[in-house]
C-alpha cells in the first residue's frame, strides 16, 4: 500500500472534529461592486453550518460586518460626516449594523430550523476572571441547547484599550475559550504562500504547517517586507499561533466558494492547514493581556 502522505494524515483527522469555529470576514460577505451584503454567500454559509449541526457537531460562527453593514444602513460616507470617521460614528454604525446582521442571520438560521444566539466580546471578557468564567459557561450551555453562537467584537463600546481589533485573533481566542478542536478562517486569500503570489510568480503554496516557527511568524509581519501571502496574513498567523498553541487545528481557506466548509471536514486538501500542538503550555489571558491595545 502506498505510504500515506504527512498532509493526508492530518487532513483525515479533520473528519472527526467535534467542535468547530468558523470565521468569516466583512469582505467575504459583501459584493465588491457595491459593498452591499451578498445574500447568496450568507445563505450558503448558514446552510453549511446547519449541516454541520445536523452531523452532530457544535459550531460557533465568528462574523464581521457590523460596521460595514451599519455604514450602509445610515448612508455614512467613507470619511464619516466630517472628513474622517470618528470613533463615535464607527461605534454608532456598529450598533446599527450588528443588529441588522443578526436579524439576517436569525432569519436564515430559522429557515434551516436552527436557533442562533449572539455573543459580543471585548478583551475584558477574557482578561477578567469572572467575565471569562461566565462567557465559558454561556457557550457551554448554548452547545447543550444545540444553539449556534454568533460572535463579534462588541464594537459599540470597545475602543483601543479593550478591543481585539481584528476578528482573526478573536476567532482563535473564542476557539481556545470554548475548547474547539478546529478553527476555519474563511478569507479572500487561498492560504499561506512562501512569498506574496501577486509579486513573486515563484511563490509556492504551503499546504500544511506542522510547526509554526518564530521565523514564519516574522515573515507575516508587514514591516519585514517579505510579506507572506497577501496583506492581512499577520493577523492570521497570530490566530494560528493562538489556535495551534491551544492544540486546535486551523485551516485558512478562500471564501470564494463557501461550500469548501464541508469539503474541509471531508478531509480534502483545501487551503493551508496549521496543525495543533498538544505539547505547548498556553495561557490565554496572559497572551491577550500582551496583545496590542
Ligand atoms: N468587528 C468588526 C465588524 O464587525 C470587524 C473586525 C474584523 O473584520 O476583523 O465590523
Amino acid at each position: 500500500m502506498e505510504k500515506m502522505k504527512v498532509g493526508e494524515k492530518f487532513r483525515n483527522r479533520l473528519k472527526d472534529k467535534k467542535r468547530i469555529v468558523v470565521k468569516i470576514g466583512s469582505s467575504s460577505l459583501q459584493h465588491p461592486e457595491t459593498g452591499d451584503l451578498d445574500y447568496t454567500k450568507l445563505d450558503v454559509l448558514v446552510r453549511e453550518i446547519c449541516d454541520m449541526r445536523n452531523k452532530g457537531k457544535d459550531v460557533v460562527l465568528v462574523t464581521s460586518g457590523a460596521i460595514a453593514v451599519g455604514k450602509k444602513a445610515v448612508h455614512m460616507k467613507e470619511g464619516g460626516r466630517h472628513g474622517e470617521q470618528t470613533i463615535a460614528e464607527k461605534q454608532a454604525c456598529a450598533a446599527v449594523g450588528q443588529a441588522r446582521l443578526m436579524m439576517i442571520y436569525q432569519k436564515i438560521f430559522a429557515e434551516y430550523n436552527q436557533v442562533a444566539a449572539q455573543i459580543l466580546m471585548t478583551k475584558n471578557t477574557i482578561l477578567d476572571n469572572l467575565n471569562r468564567y461566565n462567557a465559558h459557561n454561556t457557550f457551554s450551555e448554548l452547545f447543550k441547547l444545540g444553539v449556534v453562537p454568533i460572535v463579534n467584537e462588541n464594537d459599540t463600546v470597545a475602543t483601543y484599550e479593550i478591543e481585539f481589533g481584528d476578528n482573526d485573533s478573536l476567532s482563535a481566542i473564542v476557539a481556545a475559550l470554548v475548547g474547539a478542536d478546529l478553527l476555519i478562517l474563511l478569507s479572500d486569500i487561498d492560504g499561506l504562500y512562501t512569498d506574496d503570489p501577486r509579486k513573486n510568480k515563484d511563490a509556492e503554496f504551503i499546504r500544511v504547517v506542522e510547526d509554526l516557527s518564530e521565523e514564519l511568524m516574522e515573515m507575516g509581519k508587514p514591516s519585514t517586507g517579505s510579506d507572506v501571502g497577501t496583506g492581512g496574513m499577520n493577523t492570521k498567523l497570530v490566530a494560528a499561533k493562538i489556535a495551534t498553541s491551544s492544540n486546535i487545528d486551523m485551516v485558512i481557506a478562500n471564501s470564494r466558494d463557501i461550500k469548501v466548509l464541508h469539503r474541509i471536514l471531508d478531509g480534502q486538501e483545501i487551503g493551508t492547514l496549521f496543525v495543533g500542538n498538544e505539547k505547548i503550555y498556553f495561557d490565554l489571558p496572559e497572551f491577550v493581556e500582551k496583545m496590542h491595545g
